[in-house]
């Protein structure tokens, strides 16, 4: 792998830096080129830095872009571990098919990860729950405005120090049911990761925050039914010591997190499963008093209780505001595997070294 290294090395947000989510970047980054011709080439980690495209670029007006998001954290003993990198490649390549670009190595696109991981290794924080954010992304680079899929393309990963993506650390959030706008459809992209889909809901988002929520829940777009998810977290209930989660029908992002927690719940003997679940039932649950947990899952909240859901303008509080047990336990479980502080029997981390 071909290495271009910076003259002078930027400077790090210093030890105890409330970091946030996504405000600093490394000194490198890995890129590689798309061409019909070539395939994917020129594969190399060189400094990041900004780089100029002609305003006529294709991903500018059509979004015609996916993108992914891993974490790389600090083992105990000093060596780098990544959370599930392959499952991330191989649904990197899943959206890259649903949005007509072509499919990528996943050994190359590894290759170069561990290659940049090294050389950024210094920027990994080690302040309690952070760590170091991964985003891989595809971008259409031809410059040209017909509405086809093009043969230039450029992959590049960017690498992030973070700390919780929420400003209020571990604290259960609060979630607001969206019954106007909607996220996805059967059919629509909503189980790729690509760039569109935030785009279209972030006006939800912002009138969410207007009225001091966290997130929202998406409902299915055909009927404003069924739960979702967040929109950067799968959902799970906890009715009656049943977990339940909504169904990848097609329109949900299917979770890295998720399906984790789903293996570690069923290793547990706790009894799961994966269905349609309305929002009715899930605040039908609240009244008789048998939701006793709710939480979302995803790399950069990794595991978040929800104490709040306004449906309707009605608050119905879960767990009493807490994070309950089973939220707990997969908290505790999936990030002690991350950390390297606890056994890792599913051999979820990759180690770099
Ligand atoms: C990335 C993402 C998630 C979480 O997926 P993970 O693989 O667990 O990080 C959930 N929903 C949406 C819409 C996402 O983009």
């Amino acid at each position: 792998m071909e290495i271009v290294r910076r003259q002078q090395l930027k400077e790090k947000p210093a030890k105890g830096t409330q970091l946030g989510f996504g405000h600093y970047f490394t000194d490198y980054m890995f890129t590689m080129k798309y061409t019909a011709e070539q395939g994917w080439h020129d594969a190399k980690v060189e400094p990041n830095e900004p780089k100029s495209f002609d305003l006529a670029t294709s991903i500018f007006h059509y979004a015609q872009g996916i993108f992914e998001g891993m974490k790389a954290f600090r083992q105990p003993d000093g060596t780098i571990a990544v959370f599930r990198p392959d499952e991330n490649w191989a649904r990197m390549n899943r959206s890259a098919t649903r949005m007509c670009i072509p499919n990528f190595p996943a050994e190359l696109a590894e290759e170069g990860l561990e290659t940049l991981l090294k050389l950024d290794a210094d920027w990994i924080p080690t302040d309690p729950g952070t760590a170091l954010y991964i985003r891989p992304t595809i971008v259409v680079t031809r410059v040209m405005l017909g509405v086809h899929a093009s043969t230039e393309y450029l992959f590049f990963i960017i690498l992030s120090p973070v700390g919780s993506y929420y400003a209020h650390g571990l604290e259960p959030t609060k979630l607001i049911v969206e019954d106007k706008y909607t996220r996805a459809t059967i059919g629509g992209t909503g189980e790729a990761k690509c760039l569109g889909n935030y785009a279209a809901s972030m006006k939800a988002g912002e009138e969410a925050e207007e009225k001091g929520f966290d997130q929202v829940l998406w409902l299915d777009a055909n009927e404003k039914k069924y739960v979702e998810e967040v929109g950067s977290m799968n959902m799970f209930f906890v009715i009656g010591g049943e977990v339940v989660t909504p169904a990848l029908v097609g329109s949900i992002l299917p979770g890295i997190t998720r399906k984790s927690c789903l293996q570690v719940l069923r290793d547990k003997g706790i009894p799961v499963t994966e269905r349609r679940i309305s929002i009715d039932e899930v605040l039908a649950a609240q009244k008789d008093g048998s939701l006793d947990e709710a939480f979302g899952t995803g790399t950069a909240a990794v595991i978040s209780p929800v104490g709040l859901i306004r449906y309707k303008d009605v608050d119905y509080t879960i767990g009493g505001g807490k994070m309950g047990p089973i939220t707990k336990m997969l908290y505790d479980t999936i990030t002690g595997i991350q950390y390297g502080t606890a056994p890792d029997p599913y051999g979820w981390r990759k180690i770099v070294r």
